[in-house]
């Protein structure tokens, strides 16, 4: 039997219109994953097959689709979420979708624009480590390489601010409408000795389990099973649980010892970081615990915290958030509705650097460091610590209006 494919979740983010959708199309369409049949002709049918799986996906109703995945030599790739789609940045941050890895589209006429910056700072800020940089629409600027290394310089003077390393990302040079450099080296760029797209997506790494991290399991689920007793379900996001250990579950501060692992109906004597677990603790009771509980072992549990300092951007806000905000906060799997107490400095999202000590107000496209209280005792990690649960999305009226990283914890 041929040897699995190492899997890698794939996100497509920058700016609107510079491309992402007709990548995507043209990317399933070149691996086989969509017929050109299907497609039809038209100007825009690459896009067409990405609005098409934007539709089905917000209907919920291709299971199949919600997860496009293709394959390259190395790799089976998942596309975790249609570029624009409104809940990527809840979903990265809540974990219902993690991407591994992202791919910046820039266009090479407008070159970068606002978005393409909140979407560097959103992807460091979420914890995408590895990034390939596709220089769009080659086409429009006559395939010019001097065109093209203006804009690699750009794009890197950005991610070097964030803190990413250009030097050890690819960026390419194509053209997603027409096809150059997707899977075949294009003759329009005879200077360019870079890797294709595909290519280029076979030089990123799979992601590395964070065992050595201390045990966390944010909990989803809490039943109650005759016969066996409470077995919470979560996924574990650091560290190793082995059948014997005693765990602690914070907030409420109860521990017990590990009974039995069971992860797809199978019994296991460990779960690693990515295992979706149910398991058996002696000496807890259902009501106990419960959904956004954190289990943990008994030397290095969970962070409670009382209060927190956080670097926040707000994505999207009607109005202006002051002092006082309350809105709910979704940090893995709990939903607490925090206060902001204290907005202390106003930053460029870029550069990290301060604008305002003690702006009165944020508006959308903002980006600030703020003193958060939550209203009921929740676990949070400082983003140094354990970066899995150091983030967190703020919603409010059904929307996703600020994402954000916890820089410090007062317990
Ligand atoms: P998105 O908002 O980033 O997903 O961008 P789309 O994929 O929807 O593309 C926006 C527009 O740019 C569409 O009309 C595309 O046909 C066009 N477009 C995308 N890629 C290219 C390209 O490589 N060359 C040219 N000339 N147009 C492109």
């Amino acid at each position: 039997m041929a040897k699995e494919k190492e899997h890698i979740n794939l996100a497509f983010i920058g700016h609107v219109d510079h491309g992402k959708s007709t990548l995507v199309g043209h990317l399933l369409l070149k691996t086989g994953v969509i017929s050109e049949q299907k497609l039809g002709e038209g100007e825009d049918k690459f896009r067409y097959v990405m609005d098409k799986l934007r539709e089905e996906r917000e209907r919920g109703v291709t299971i199949d689709l919600a997860h496009a995945k293709f394959e390259t030599d190395k790799y089976e790739f998942t596309i975790v979420d249609c570029p624009g789609h409104r809940d990527f940045v809840k979903n990265m941050i809540t974990g219902a979708s993690q991407a591994d890895a992202a791919v910046l589209v820039v266009a090479a006429d407008d070159g970068v624009m606002p978005q393409t910056k909140e979407h560097v700072f959103l992807a460091r800020t979420l914890g995408i480590n590895q990034l390939i940089v596709a220089i769009n629409k080659m086409d429009l600027v006559d395939y010019d390489e001097g065109r093209f290394k203006e804009l690699k310089k750009e794009v890197s003077d950005l991610l070097k601010i964030v803190g990413y390393k250009p030097d050890e990302i690819p960026f390419v040079p194509l053209s997603a409408f027409k096809g150059d450099n997707i899977t075949e080296k294009s003759e329009n760029m005879g200077w360019y000795d870079g890797p294709t797209f595909l290519e280029s997506l076979d030089t990123l790494k799979p992601p590395e389990k964070p065992i050595d991290l201390p045990l966390r399991i944010p909990v989803q689920d809490v039943y109650s099973i005759t016969g066996v007793g409470t077995v919470p379900v979560g996924r574990v996001e650091t560290g190793v649980l082995k059948v014997g250990d005693t765990v602690v579950f914070e907030p409420p501060g109860v521990s017990g010892e590990v009974k039995s692992i069971e992860m797809h109906h199978e019994a296991m004597e460990k779960a690693e970081p990515g295992d979706n677990i149910g398991f058996n603790v002696r000496g807890v009771g259902k009501d106990d615990i419960r959904r956004g509980d954190v289990a943990g072992h008994t030397d290095s549990p969970p962070t409670v915290a009382k209060e927190f300092t956080a670097q926040i951007v707000v994505l999207q806000h009607p109005g202006a958030i002051t002092v006082g905000y309350t809105p709910v906060f979704h940090c893995h799997t709990a939903q607490v509705a925090c206060t902001l107490t204290e907005l202390k400095q106003k930053i460029n999202p870029a550069t990290g650097e301060v604008q305002e000590e003690n702006p009165d107000f944020l508006k959308t496209g903002d980006a600030a460091v703020v003193k958060v209280k939550p209203t009921k005792p929740l676990v949070i990690e400082k983003i140094k610590d354990i970066p899995q649960l150091g983030r967190f999305a703020i919603r409010d009226m059904g929307q996703t209006v600020a994402a954000g990283m916890c820089i410090d914890v007062v317990p």
